[in-house]
């Protein structure tokens, strides 16, 4: 019997958990993973890791090596990009970018995991020497080699979200840096107030110098970059990082599968693109997502996996037995051994989407007064709900202290839709050791309701 033949794009994260799936899974089946990078699945998560000189070494931050695959069965093509489809003929154009042949890669199934690219600003200036974007092994070799070049003195990183890593790296080499964005506060598309006034704090205290409210119009310098123009004047730097979101990687697919206009591509609850046969996960769609009841961005490592699985799981059968569950979407943000877990959806997208909903927060010590405060620290704990419904849909913790175990917790009840009467009545182990007589998701979910308790 002939092998059926899968073609996957992209070796990240969807691709890598799609090729190994098929290949535990499945037998008579012909893998073929694409990759146009030359170094393989390097795992953007772990760059924060790696610059801090925490991991063990940039060549194995990563997924899985080449050979991992090849002894698996399946074949591994970097530094090979995927140009187009033929939908009628079922085959891939693909283009070697080191020779610069081109061939066709027939498939009988094709999974896209092209993901996304970081974004830029298309300012004067921005492409001058020493503006670096934040994705991916090439960069993040940029990065490392300018955290240890003495030359660099002042570093300024646009986009105080995902930003706030750069700036932290930077900060520990020495440098002087200024963290830039047009909001108020740091991390406030993620994070509710009191969290963001917490961030800002301690990136002050470790003198990050915050410019917020600042829009950058763009760059000078002769042939580095000198500095960064903004509506507040200029801000001197000899490297800028941009930090400021990401862009669908699928300019490739325009005219074969159908995307939406800004360029994610558009996909059924089986992950089925409007082409037969042709199937998308990742960063590159819009999944669903259970506590929003619709498709938005989950960029999310998790989520691709969960997709690359769920695809692989039904993609053989003529309709699938059952559509994808959904995402919950959750992430942890951190700085300077601060960290806040957040999942679900926050207050400002749960009223986007329309939702009448209502956030409370929740702070107290982790354990019984009579522990020392070294050994009982702060935390904080919120709900977003459904104030009429009181379904749970979104929640975070924030705390120097390990306290991401209770935010996973708070996932599960929003993928199964429970309610803040679950939270609050569930009854979790008590041990001073670990935390207080009412856990911190009974005592959030308490608030919510204006239960009378003891704590
Ligand atoms: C700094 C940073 C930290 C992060 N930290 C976390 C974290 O802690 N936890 C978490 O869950 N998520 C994290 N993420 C997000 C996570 O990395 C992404 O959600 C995840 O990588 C998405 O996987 P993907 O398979 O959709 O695509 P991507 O990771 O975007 O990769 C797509 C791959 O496809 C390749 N490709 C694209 N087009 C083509 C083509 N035409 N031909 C061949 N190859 C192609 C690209 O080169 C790339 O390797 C982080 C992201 C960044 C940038």
């Amino acid at each position: 019997m002939e092998k059926r033949k899968v073609v996957i794009v992209g070796a990240s994260h969807g691709g890598h958990e799609a090729a190994f799936e098929i290949l535990n899974n499945y037998e008579n089946v012909d893998v073929t993973l694409l990759e146009q990078s030359d170094y393989v699945s390097f795992m953007s998560c772990g760059m924060k890791l790696y610059l801090e000189g925490k991991t063990t070494g940039a060549d194995d931050v990563r997924n899985f090596r080449p050979e991992d695959l090849k002894n698996r069965g399946g074949h591994m093509l970097n530094n090979t990009q995927a140009t187009d489809i033929n939908t009628y003929k079922k085959t891939v154009s693909v283009k070697d970018l080191k020779t610069g042949e081109t061939r066709e890669l027939p498939y009988d199934k094709l999974i896209i995991s092209s993901g996304v690219n970081p974004a830029s600003l298309d300012l004067p200036g921005i492409d001058l020497k020493n503006v670096f974007l934040m994705r991916g092994y090439d960069w993040a070799q940029k990065i490392n080699d300018a955290q240890h070049d003495d030359s660099i003195k002042n570093v300024a990183i646009i986009g105080a979200g995902n930003g706030i890593a750069a700036a932290e790296v930077m900060r520990k080499a020495g440098k002087n840096v200024t963290l830039i964005d047009a909001g108020k506060k740091p991390l406030e598309n993620y994070l509710n107030d009191i969290y963001t006034d917490e961030f800002e704090k301690i990136l002050t205290e470790n003198n990050i110098n915050l410019a917020m409210e600042t829009k950058v119009e763009g760059f000078t310098g002769s042939d580095k970059v000198e500095a960064v123009k903004t509506n507040n004047g200029e801000i001197k730097t000899d490297l800028v990082i941009i930090a400021v979101g990401v862009t669908p990687n699928t300019a490739w697919l325009d005219g074969t599968v159908d995307l939406y206009d800004n360029g994610y591509i558009k996909t059924d609850e089986y992950f089925r693109t409007n082409v037969p046969d042709i199937y998308a996960i990742g960063d590159a769609i819009f999944p669903f997502s259970i506590p929003a009841n619709r498709r938005v961005p989950i960029p999310s490592a998790i989520a691709a996996r969960h997709e690359a699985q769920y695809v692989v799981e039904h993609l053989f059968e003529t309709t699938p037995s059952r559509p994808f569950a959904g995402i919950v979407g959750a992430q942890v943000l951190e700085a300077f051994g601060l960290h806040a877990v957040t999942t679900g959806i926050n207050l400002k997208n749960a009223k986007r989407v329309g939702i009448n909903a209502k956030e409370v927060i929740f702070k107290d010590s982790l354990r019984p007064d009579y522990i020392p405060a070294k050994e009982n620290p702060e935390i904080y704990i919120s709900l977003v709900y459904n104030a009429d419904t009181h379904q749970v849909l979104g929640g975070s913790t924030l705390s120097t202290y390990d306290i991401t175990g209770q935010a996973n917790v708070l996932s599960l009840a929003i993928r199964n839709r429970l309610t803040l009467e679950d939270l609050a009545e569930t009854d979790f182990f008590f041990s001073p050791t670990f935390d207080r007589q009412w856990n911190i998701i009974n005592l959030v979910a308490q608030k919510a309701l204006s239960y009378d308790k003891i704590v």
